[in-house]
Protein backbone atom coordinates (compact mmCIF):
# COMPACT_ATOMS: atom_id res chain seq x y z
CA UNK A 1 0.00 0.00 0.00
CA UNK A 2 0.98 3.52 -0.75
CA UNK A 3 0.60 5.60 2.11
CA UNK A 4 -0.08 9.60 1.16
CA UNK A 5 0.91 12.10 3.52
CA UNK A 6 -1.30 14.24 5.44
CA UNK A 7 -0.12 18.37 5.78
CA UNK A 8 1.36 17.80 8.82
CA UNK A 9 3.07 14.70 7.85
CA UNK A 10 5.06 16.77 4.83
CA UNK A 11 6.17 19.33 7.28
CA UNK A 12 7.94 16.98 8.88
CA UNK A 13 8.88 15.23 5.88
CA UNK A 14 9.94 19.26 4.73
CA UNK A 15 12.02 19.22 8.33
CA UNK A 16 14.18 16.20 8.22
CA UNK A 17 14.67 16.58 4.05
CA UNK A 18 16.14 20.01 5.04
CA UNK A 19 17.96 18.39 7.49
CA UNK A 20 19.87 16.07 5.75
CA UNK A 21 20.04 18.08 2.62
CA UNK A 22 22.46 20.41 5.20
CA UNK A 23 24.72 17.32 5.93
CA UNK A 24 25.28 16.69 2.06
CA UNK A 25 26.19 19.70 1.41
CA UNK A 26 28.60 19.93 4.23
CA UNK A 27 30.19 16.83 2.90
CA UNK A 28 30.09 17.94 -0.45
CA UNK A 29 32.54 20.94 0.54
CA UNK A 30 35.00 18.53 2.49
CA UNK A 31 35.85 16.38 -0.62
CA UNK A 32 39.09 16.00 -1.48
CA UNK A 33 42.10 14.13 -2.82
CA UNK A 34 43.52 13.04 0.55
CA UNK A 35 40.01 13.00 2.85
CA UNK A 36 38.83 9.09 3.61
CA UNK A 37 34.99 8.04 3.38
CA UNK A 38 35.17 7.06 6.70
CA UNK A 39 36.50 11.13 7.77
CA UNK A 40 33.22 11.79 5.78
CA UNK A 41 31.15 8.67 7.32
CA UNK A 42 32.30 10.80 10.69
CA UNK A 43 31.40 13.96 10.28
CA UNK A 44 27.97 12.61 8.77
CA UNK A 45 27.09 10.59 11.48
CA UNK A 46 28.23 13.62 14.04
CA UNK A 47 26.22 16.37 12.25
CA UNK A 48 23.12 14.29 11.87
CA UNK A 49 23.29 13.63 15.20
CA UNK A 50 23.81 16.84 16.60
CA UNK A 51 20.38 18.13 14.53
CA UNK A 52 18.72 15.86 16.94
CA UNK A 53 17.99 13.37 14.29
CA UNK A 54 19.06 9.56 13.84
CA UNK A 55 21.11 8.24 11.23
CA UNK A 56 18.46 6.00 9.25
CA UNK A 57 21.30 3.91 7.41
CA UNK A 58 23.17 2.19 10.63
CA UNK A 59 21.46 -0.79 11.61
CA UNK A 60 19.36 -0.88 8.68
CA UNK A 61 19.41 -4.48 7.93
CA UNK A 62 22.77 -4.44 9.87
CA UNK A 63 24.65 -1.97 7.87
CA UNK A 64 27.13 -0.70 9.67
CA UNK A 65 27.55 3.06 8.87
CA UNK A 66 25.69 6.53 8.77
CA UNK A 67 26.58 6.84 5.03
CA UNK A 68 27.13 4.77 1.77
CA UNK A 69 30.15 5.77 0.40
CA UNK A 70 30.74 4.46 -3.23
CA UNK A 71 33.73 4.92 -5.10
CA UNK A 72 34.55 4.99 -9.05
CA UNK A 73 33.58 1.03 -9.84
CA UNK A 74 31.30 0.69 -6.65
CA UNK A 75 27.61 1.79 -7.51
CA UNK A 76 26.20 1.52 -3.90
CA UNK A 77 25.80 0.68 -0.47
CA UNK A 78 29.60 1.15 -0.32
CA UNK A 79 31.31 0.84 3.14
CA UNK A 80 33.35 3.59 4.56
CA UNK A 81 37.10 3.05 4.50
CA UNK A 82 39.99 4.95 6.02
CA UNK A 83 41.99 4.58 2.92
CA UNK A 84 42.47 8.45 1.28
CA UNK A 85 40.34 9.36 -1.80
CA UNK A 86 42.40 10.24 -4.74
CA UNK A 87 42.65 13.21 -7.73
CA UNK A 88 40.35 11.79 -10.33
CA UNK A 89 38.48 9.68 -8.37
CA UNK A 90 34.69 9.75 -7.94
CA UNK A 91 32.51 8.96 -4.86
CA UNK A 92 28.58 8.96 -4.59
CA UNK A 93 27.50 9.40 -0.62
CA UNK A 94 24.17 8.25 -0.03
CA UNK A 95 22.84 9.29 3.28
CA UNK A 96 19.55 9.42 5.54
CA UNK A 97 18.43 10.68 8.87
CA UNK A 98 14.75 9.96 11.17
CA UNK A 99 13.57 12.96 12.10
CA UNK A 100 10.39 13.61 14.47
CA UNK A 101 9.51 9.66 12.95
CA UNK A 102 10.03 10.52 9.18
CA UNK A 103 12.97 9.88 7.01
CA UNK A 104 15.05 12.18 4.42
CA UNK A 105 17.36 10.40 2.05
CA UNK A 106 19.50 11.67 -0.89
CA UNK A 107 22.62 11.20 -2.73
CA UNK A 108 25.01 13.33 -4.84
CA UNK A 109 28.06 11.99 -6.47
CA UNK A 110 31.47 14.41 -5.95
CA UNK A 111 34.66 14.28 -8.30
CA UNK A 112 37.68 14.13 -5.80
CA UNK A 113 39.99 17.10 -7.15
CA UNK A 114 40.28 17.18 -11.22
CA UNK A 115 38.26 14.22 -13.34
CA UNK A 116 37.85 13.27 -16.84
CA UNK A 117 35.37 15.01 -19.23
CA UNK A 118 33.94 11.17 -19.36
CA UNK A 119 33.07 11.41 -15.39
CA UNK A 120 31.87 14.84 -15.37
CA UNK A 121 28.99 13.59 -18.23
CA UNK A 122 28.56 11.11 -16.44
CA UNK A 123 27.78 12.67 -12.97
CA UNK A 124 25.96 15.81 -15.27
CA UNK A 125 23.33 13.51 -17.07
CA UNK A 126 22.70 11.24 -14.32
CA UNK A 127 21.56 14.46 -12.36
CA UNK A 128 19.45 15.76 -15.06
CA UNK A 129 18.28 12.17 -15.11
CA UNK A 130 17.33 12.75 -11.50
CA UNK A 131 15.70 16.38 -12.23
CA UNK A 132 13.49 14.78 -15.31
CA UNK A 133 12.39 11.56 -12.86
CA UNK A 134 11.33 14.82 -10.10
CA UNK A 135 9.57 16.43 -13.15
CA UNK A 136 7.56 12.93 -14.01
CA UNK A 137 6.72 12.83 -10.47
CA UNK A 138 2.95 14.49 -11.33
CA UNK A 139 -0.49 13.75 -9.36
CA UNK A 140 -2.80 11.47 -11.73
CA UNK A 141 0.65 10.56 -13.86
CA UNK A 142 2.29 7.01 -13.29
CA UNK A 143 5.51 5.63 -11.94
CA UNK A 144 6.19 4.13 -15.48
CA UNK A 145 6.50 8.04 -16.17
CA UNK A 146 9.69 8.38 -14.02
CA UNK A 147 11.20 5.37 -15.24
CA UNK A 148 10.88 6.33 -18.79
CA UNK A 149 11.83 9.84 -18.34
CA UNK A 150 15.44 8.65 -16.86
CA UNK A 151 15.55 5.94 -18.82
CA UNK A 152 15.24 7.97 -22.35
CA UNK A 153 17.85 10.43 -21.38
CA UNK A 154 20.68 7.94 -20.22
CA UNK A 155 20.06 5.83 -23.34
CA UNK A 156 20.61 8.93 -25.28
CA UNK A 157 24.61 8.87 -23.66
CA UNK A 158 24.98 4.88 -24.14
CA UNK A 159 24.78 4.49 -20.16
CA UNK A 160 24.13 1.23 -18.51
CA UNK A 161 21.17 1.67 -16.09
CA UNK A 162 21.27 0.02 -13.29
CA UNK A 163 18.07 -2.55 -12.77
CA UNK A 164 18.78 -4.47 -9.84
CA UNK A 165 18.11 -1.66 -7.49
CA UNK A 166 15.70 1.47 -7.97
CA UNK A 167 14.13 4.16 -5.90
CA UNK A 168 11.58 4.16 -3.54
CA UNK A 169 8.43 5.40 -1.62
CA UNK A 170 9.46 6.99 1.56
CA UNK A 171 7.63 8.39 4.75
CA UNK A 172 8.42 7.20 8.32
CA UNK A 173 9.94 4.32 6.81
CA UNK A 174 12.75 4.75 4.95
CA UNK A 175 11.67 2.05 2.15
CA UNK A 176 7.75 2.10 1.25
CA UNK A 177 5.76 1.21 -1.76
CA UNK A 178 6.12 1.47 -4.44
CA UNK A 179 9.10 0.54 -5.58
CA UNK A 180 10.18 2.62 -8.39
CA UNK A 181 12.91 1.29 -11.77
CA UNK A 182 14.67 3.84 -13.46
CA UNK A 183 13.85 2.47 -16.71
CA UNK A 184 10.31 1.51 -17.78
CA UNK A 185 6.90 3.10 -20.06
CA UNK A 186 5.39 5.96 -19.67
CA UNK A 187 1.83 5.11 -18.38
CA UNK A 188 2.22 1.83 -16.76
CA UNK A 189 2.76 0.80 -13.09
CA UNK A 190 1.20 2.79 -9.85
CA UNK A 191 -1.32 6.07 -10.35
CA UNK A 192 0.22 8.89 -8.63
CA UNK A 193 -1.40 11.08 -6.23
CA UNK A 194 -1.06 13.77 -4.21
CA UNK A 195 1.28 12.94 -0.80
CA UNK A 196 2.96 10.79 -2.31
CA UNK A 197 6.52 10.92 -1.33
CA UNK A 198 9.42 8.70 -3.40
CA UNK A 199 13.16 8.36 -3.37
CA UNK A 200 14.18 8.89 -6.90
CA UNK A 201 17.84 8.21 -7.03
CA UNK A 202 19.06 7.01 -10.30
CA UNK A 203 22.43 4.67 -11.03
CA UNK A 204 24.15 5.28 -14.56
CA UNK A 205 26.80 3.15 -15.34
CA UNK A 206 30.21 3.76 -17.82
CA UNK A 207 29.46 0.39 -19.37
CA UNK A 208 27.35 -2.45 -18.88
CA UNK A 209 24.37 -2.28 -16.60
CA UNK A 210 24.92 -5.50 -14.41
CA UNK A 211 25.86 -5.18 -10.82
CA UNK A 212 27.37 -7.63 -8.34
CA UNK A 213 28.03 -7.80 -4.52
CA UNK A 214 31.12 -7.67 -3.34
CA UNK A 215 31.64 -10.58 0.24
CA UNK A 216 31.10 -7.49 2.59
CA UNK A 217 27.66 -8.21 1.16
CA UNK A 218 26.84 -5.05 0.69
CA UNK A 219 29.05 -3.34 -1.42
CA UNK A 220 27.56 -3.31 -5.03
CA UNK A 221 30.21 -3.02 -7.88
CA UNK A 222 30.07 -2.69 -11.81
CA UNK A 223 29.95 -6.06 -13.35
CA UNK A 224 32.96 -4.73 -16.62
CA UNK A 225 34.99 -2.69 -13.42
CA UNK A 226 33.85 0.37 -15.29
CA UNK A 227 32.49 4.50 -13.28
CA UNK A 228 29.32 4.47 -12.25
CA UNK A 229 27.34 7.82 -10.52
CA UNK A 230 24.42 8.53 -8.41
CA UNK A 231 22.19 11.05 -7.62
CA UNK A 232 19.02 10.86 -5.03
CA UNK A 233 16.20 13.21 -3.61
CA UNK A 234 13.35 12.46 -1.54
CA UNK A 235 10.41 14.90 -3.26
CA UNK A 236 6.64 15.14 -2.22
CA UNK A 237 3.62 15.17 -4.99
CA UNK A 238 1.91 18.19 -4.44
CA UNK A 239 -0.84 19.31 -6.70
CA UNK A 240 1.44 22.36 -7.60
CA UNK A 241 3.60 19.46 -8.74
CA UNK A 242 6.33 17.87 -7.53
CA UNK A 243 8.30 19.60 -4.54
CA UNK A 244 12.01 18.48 -3.74
CA UNK A 245 12.22 18.11 0.23
CA UNK A 246 16.05 17.32 0.36
CA UNK A 247 17.27 20.63 -0.69
CA UNK A 248 18.98 23.27 1.99
CA UNK A 249 17.06 26.56 2.74
CA UNK A 250 19.49 28.25 0.60
CA UNK A 251 19.20 25.82 -2.54
CA UNK A 252 15.04 26.05 -2.46
CA UNK A 253 15.23 29.69 -2.31
CA UNK A 254 17.49 29.54 -5.52
CA UNK A 255 15.00 27.28 -7.34
CA UNK A 256 12.10 28.94 -6.49
CA UNK A 257 13.74 32.29 -7.87
CA UNK A 258 14.55 30.72 -10.72
CA UNK A 259 11.15 29.47 -11.08
CA UNK A 260 9.59 32.95 -10.41
CA UNK A 261 11.56 34.03 -13.25
CA UNK A 262 10.91 31.68 -16.29
CA UNK A 263 7.27 32.64 -15.57
CA UNK A 264 5.83 34.25 -18.02
CA UNK A 265 4.37 37.62 -17.02
MG1 LIG B 1 17.17 5.71 -1.31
Amino acid sequence: MIIAKSAKDLDKMRAVGELIAEVRESLRTMVKPGISTMDLNDAADKMIRDAGAIPTFIGYHGFPYAICASVNDEIVHGFSKKDPLKEGDIVSLDMAATFNGFVGDCAMTVPVGGITDELKQLIRVTEECLELGIQASRVNGRVGDIGWAVQQHAEKFGYGIVRDYTGHGIGRQMHEAPQIPNHGRAGTKEKIRAGYCFAIEPMLNLGTAETKTLSDKWTVVTLDGKPSAHAEHTLAVTLDGPEILTLTREQKKLRNAARTETVPA
